[in-house]
C-alpha cells in the first residue's frame, strides 16, 4: 500500500510517499525559511505564493525519488488543518485535483496527528501511549488509547514552546526560526540565571510559557539598564532548563498516572537536543519506552501526514470532494 502525503500548513511545501504506514519511499520538503527570515516570522501571503510555485515541483520530485507514478498510489492524504488558511488551501486543492484526476481516495489529516505519527516511522506504536507535542503552534500532552483516538489532557494556556523559543531568540537578535540557535547556545552556557518555572495548579497538565518569556526579556532589559553584561549562552541555557524541567516533569507524572506503555515526543521542538536527552533519561529511569523521531521528521514534513493517511485509510476513513482547509481543526475528532 502506497500513500501520497501533502503538507502545506505553514512554510514548508512537502510531498512524501509512505509504504504500509512505516517505510519512507520518498520524502521531499521545500522550505521557505529564507523568504520569511527578513520579516522575522512567517508571512502568510508569501507562504501561499511559495506553495503554489513549489507544489508541482515537489510532487514530481517525490514521484521521481520513489520511482513510482500516480497509478501506483492507493490514496492521497493531505493536511486539512490546523495552520494558515491560505497555505492549507493550496495543499487541499492540490490533493483534491490529484484525487479527481487519478480517481484516488482522499484523506484529510490533522497536522498534529501527523507530528505524533512521525514516530510510527521509527517504531511500532504501543497503546495506550502518551505523546508530548511541542511545536511552533502547539504544546500538548495527548493520551491515545488506540489508533485515531486523541485525548488532550493538557495544553498551553498562552505561548507554545516553539513560539517562546522564537521570541526569546528574537530578543537575543538571532535569526528566525530561533529554536535551533537557542539549542546550540544553551549547550555552551551555564544555567546560572534564575528564571521561573510555570507548574500551574498541582494537578494540572497545562503549560504556560509567556511568563518565562517575559522573565527572559526583563532580565536582558534590566541588565542593559544597569550596564551589566549578560552572557547570552547562560541566558539561553537558563531558559532551556526551565522549559525542559516543566515539560519533562509533567510528562513523567502523566505517564505514571495514565499507566501508558510508551511515550512519544513530537513536533518541531522535539529536535531540541537538551529536551531529547532529558526526556530520554527521565523515561529510562522509570523503565518505560520512549520514541523520538529523527531530526528531519520533527519539523514539518509530509511523511508524517502520509503515515496518518495510511492508518486512516486502513480504518476506512475517506474525505469527500468537499474537503476544505480547516485552520481550527480539533485533534480530538480528526478521524471523522
Ligand atoms: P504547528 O506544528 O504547531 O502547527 P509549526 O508547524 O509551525 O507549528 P513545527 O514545524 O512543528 O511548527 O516546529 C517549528 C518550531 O520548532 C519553531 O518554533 C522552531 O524554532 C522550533 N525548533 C526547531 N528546532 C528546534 C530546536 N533544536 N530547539 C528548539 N526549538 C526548535
Ligand atoms: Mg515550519
Ligand atoms: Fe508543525
Amino acid at each position: 500500500e502506497l500513500i501520497l502525503g501533502i503538507e502545506t500548513s505553514c512554510d514548508e511545501t512537502a510531498v512524501a510517499i509512505i509504504k504500509n504506514g512505516k517505510e519512507i519511499v520518498a520524502n521531499i520538503v521545500s522550505s521557505q525559511i529564507e523568504s520569511h527570515q527578513r520579516f522575522g516570522g512567517v508571512v502568510p501571503e508569501i507562504a501561499s505564493r511559495h506553495h503554489v510555485e513549489q507544489m508541482t515541483v515537489v510532487l514530481e520530485e517525490a514521484l521521481e525519488q520513489g520511482g513510482v507514478t500516480m497509478a501506483d498510489i492507493d490514496a492521497i492524504a493531505v493536511t486539512e488543518g490546523p495552520g494558515l488558511v491560505g497555505a492549507l488551501l493550496i495543499g487541499v486543492n492540490s490533493a483534491k485535483a490529484l484525487a479527481f484526476a487519478h480517481q484516488k481516495p482522499l484523506v484529510g489529516v490533522h497536522h498534529i496527528a501527523g507530528h505524533i505519527y512521525a514516530n510510527q516511522l521509527v517504531a511500532d506504536l504501543d497503546f495506550p501511549l502518551l505523546a508530548l507535542v511541542v511545536s511552533g503552534g502547539h504544546t500538548e500532552l495527548v493520551y491515545m488509547k488506540e489508533h485515531g483516538s486523541f485525548e488532550v489532557i493538557g495544553e498551553t494556556r498562552d505561548d507554545a514552546v516553539g513560539e517562546a523559543y522564537d521570541k526569546v531568540a528574537r530578543t537575543l537578535q538571532l535569526p528566525y526560526p530561533g529554536g535551533p540557535h537557542i539549542d546550540r547556545m544553551a549547550a555552551e552556557g551555564n544555567p546560572s540565571i534564575k528564571l521561573p518555572r510555570a507548574w500551574l495548579e498541582e494537578d494540572s497538565y497545562d503549560f504556560s510559557f509567556s511568563g518565562l518569556k517575559s522573565a527572559v526579556i526583563n532580565t536582558l532589559h534590566n541588565a542593559k539598564q544597569k550596564g551589566e553584561e549578560i552572557v547570552a549562552e547562560d541566558l539561553a541555557a537558563s531558559f532551556q532548563e526551565s522549559v525542559i524541567e516543566v515539560l519533562v516533569g509533567k510528562t513523567i507524572r502523566a505517564m505514571k498516572e495514565y499507566g501508558v506503555n510508551q511515550v512519544l515526543l513530537a513536533g518541531g521542538v522535539a529536535a531540541n537536543r537538551g529536551l531529547r536527552a532529558a526526556l530520554q533519561e527521565a523515561v529510562d529511569k522509570e523503565g518505560k519506552n520512549l520514541v523520538i523521531p529523527p531530526l528531519s521528521l520533527c519539523t514539518d514534513n509530509a511523511a508524517m501526514i502520509a503515515t496518518v493517511g495510511s492508518v486512516m485509510y486502513r480504518l476506512g476513513k475517506r474525505s469527500g470532494m468537499d474537503l476544505n482547509a480547516n485552520p481550527g481543526l480539533d485533534i480530538e475528532k480528526p478521524f471523522n
